[in-house]
């Protein structure tokens, strides 16, 4: 039966240099549908509690879903290994036209183990597998090294996921880099791809995928496609990408300004589409066969760092990189985040590293590195930081590279106090405190402080959620708001979708995407129920790391500072707060007041685990 899968996954173990492909187990299909579900699986059954991220045990998984390389719109590829920054599972997303590409060289993912005697690199070539010598390359940025491969093996048209010199030196948020500008950015995948040494892997197909009812389907994509075009969401990103949310969060109280000291920053329209579009955009571009179209691709054309070819400066990265270091000149932005994509470095997190560092200065918890003026502002200082985490040989630069929950746990006193993260996740550019049920998620996350993981801020600013009224400064009613939207993202997320994709289509569209795809008839009720089991699974994992109750909190800022500005002015989300909602979270979720999942739960949803 022609079923959209290939059914085949690649495993190398770069240890001993040798590579078999496996078949795609029945149980993976029927239970977990793609990619998320896959590598969550395999990571329960085979990296083992207390295996060290860095170390050849730890598995990197490049998942593809049944989707992946169809005309199903805005799919994406995912890695899925144990994070070295957090501790826990880590899934972290890509566009581009890698994911693709595995699926036309024949496999539904490729599964990499073990370390390599001496820097290297992964061809894939069809079912020709070469380990390569990278001697030569080791050492470049993750872009050069992109067009190094492409030079020796010839071929323009291949496709690449590699690391720059921040996975090299494994600094804990390290990023893959696929392709030019497309990146699996959280979570520190690329220090695990360095600590592995694997430079990159480079691949080309020459199969294409099949789908079991081609006229279903094309109903299907035609369907998708109408639902992104009716999206006013859709629309607003086919314009002005991500740069469309500085102006909104900045007017709701929920941009960093200054490490999360502040919710709003005066000068947010130079981050802002306004500015980008003044500065930067040239143009727009998509990942592989994608109608949204939401990359701007441009040039710094004046002052400073003109010249500089750049991607659209994302939402995160301005809130992060700009508003957050006191940072307004959008030029100086888009430089600081090329020097983090060249390096392959999460500009997220490094951004909150970096803020974490300038108060940390300001308040003698350090000292400045010398020569520099370590102060809110102040770029070079930024850059200089940059350079220093990505080489990683010593002091500040060594300190940072351990992101900020360890890098506040070594500095001691009162860092941990002003170490923005949650489970060791830097947190993302929407400050939870005008919007209580994002702390939640934030709390619950599978991955740390994750806003890709149900994202409500839109639902608690409207006031409304499943037709009844929704305070978003109150604890009440959250919980199973969240909850909800979790599910969502993961039962859709295991199709490898992107998440601007469900901006517009509907769960019921990706549910006929998939059955029309695979001939497996389901419904959004099993997407949805898929993305609870997932979330189970991978709680019982985190759980076996050491990942408690405890552990489902906020940093001390959102808990114990009252937002100084913005509509929400004076709150912020109090223990007794995080309490309710935790625990009406839990039996929402059928787990116990531990944050255990029961075993009736697991029973239900078929997870099992040892
Ligand atoms: S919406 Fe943007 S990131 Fe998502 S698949 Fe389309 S072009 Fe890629």
């Amino acid at each position: 039966m022609i079923e959209a899968y290939t059914n085949k996954l690649l495993m190398i173990d770069l240890s001993i240099e040798s590579f078999e492909i496996i078949s795609l187990p029945d149980i993976l299909k029927q239970a977990y549908l793609g990619g998320k579900g896959f590598g969550a699986k395999l990571l329960v059954d085979k990296v083992f509690p207390g295996t060290d991220p860095l170390g050849p045990d730890n598995l990197l998984m490049f998942m593809t879903g049944p989707l992946t390389g169809t005309m199903a719109p805005a799919m994406r590829g995912c890695v899925v290994t144990k994070s070295p920054l957090t501790g826990i599972f880590l899934d972290s997303y890509f566009g581009g036209s890698f994911s693709p590409e595995i699926k036309y060289a024949g496999y539904d993912g490729i599964i990499i183990k073990g370390v390599a005697k001496k820097p290297c690199y992964i061809w894939i070539d069809d079912h020709r597998v070469e380990i390569r010598d990278a001697k030569d390359i080791w050492g470049t940025d993750a872009l050069e090294s992109n067009r190094l491969i492409k030079q020796e093996i010839g071929d323009e048209s291949i496709k690449i996921a590699g690391i720059g010199q921040a996975g090299e030196n494994q600094v804990r948020y390290a990023l893959i880099c696929c392709e030019y500008n497309r990146q699996a950015g959280r979570g520190g995948a690329g220090a695990v791809m360095g600590s592995k040494n694997l430079k990159a892997i480079a691949i080309r197909g020459t199969n294409s995928v099949k789908v079991n009812d081609p006229e279903g389907f094309a109903r299907a994509c035609e369907k998708a496609v109408k639902e992104l075009a009716d999206s006013p969401d859709v629309e607003a990103m086919r314009q002005a990408g991500t740069a469309s949310a500085v102006d909104f969060a900045n007017e709701a109280g929920l941009l960093p300004h200054k490490n999360y000291q502040n919710g709003t920053f005066a000068k947010s329209s130079n981050l802002a589409e306004k500015g980008q579009s003044k500065h930067l955009w040239l143009g727009s571009s998509a990942c592989m066969g994608c109608p949204i179209r939401c990359s701007k691709i441009g040039a710094v054309r004046t002052g400073k760092y003109k010249g500089i070819v750049t991607d659209i400066v994302e939402y995160e990265s301005a809130g992060l990189m700009g508003s957050n270091l006191d940072i307004s000149d959008v030029r100086a932005v888009a430089h600081l985040v090329k020097l983090c994509d060249c390096y392959g470095m999460d500009s997220m997190s490094t951004g909150s590293v970096i803020g974490f560092a300038m108060e940390a200065c300001e308040k003698g918890l350090i000292p400045p590195p010398e020569g520099i003026d370590l102060a809110f502002g102040n770029v070079p200082a930024a850059e200089y930081l940059i350079h220093a985490i990505a080489a990683r040989r010593e002091g500040l630069g060594k300190l940072l590279s351990h992101g900020v929950r360890l890098a506040a746990e070594k500095i001691g006193g009162n860092a941990s106090d002003i170490a923005i993260h949650t489970k060791g996740l830097e947190s993302p550019a929407w400050g939870p405190r005008g919007v209580s049920g994002m702390g939640l998620a934030y709390m619950t996350t599978d991955r740390g402080g994750c806003h890709q993981r149900g994202f409500p801020v839109g639902y608690e600013l409207a006031g409304e959620w499943d037709n009844k009224p929704l305070d978003p400064l109150s604890p009440k009613g959250k919980a199973a708001m969240v909850a909800s939207l979790q599910n969502h993202s993961a039962g859709t997320d295991t199709l490898v979708k992107c998440d601007f994709g469900s901006f517009g289509i509907s769960t019921e569209t990706y549910a006929q995407l998939f059955s029309a795809a695979t001939g497996r008839q389901i419904t959004s009720a099993t997407l949805l129920e898929t993305g609870e089991r997932i979330w189970n699974l991978v709680r019982m994992y985190n759980l076996s790391e050491g990942m408690d109750a405890t552990k489902d909190t906020l940093p001390r800022r959102f808990v114990e500072e009252p937002l100084p500005d913005g509509p929400a002015k004076g709150h912020r989300i109090s223990k007794d707060d995080m309490d309710y909602m935790k625990l009406e979270y839990y039996k929402i979720r059928g787990w116990n007041e531990d944050g255990v999942p029961l075993e009736k739960t697991l029973e239900r949803l078929g997870v099992h685990h040892d």
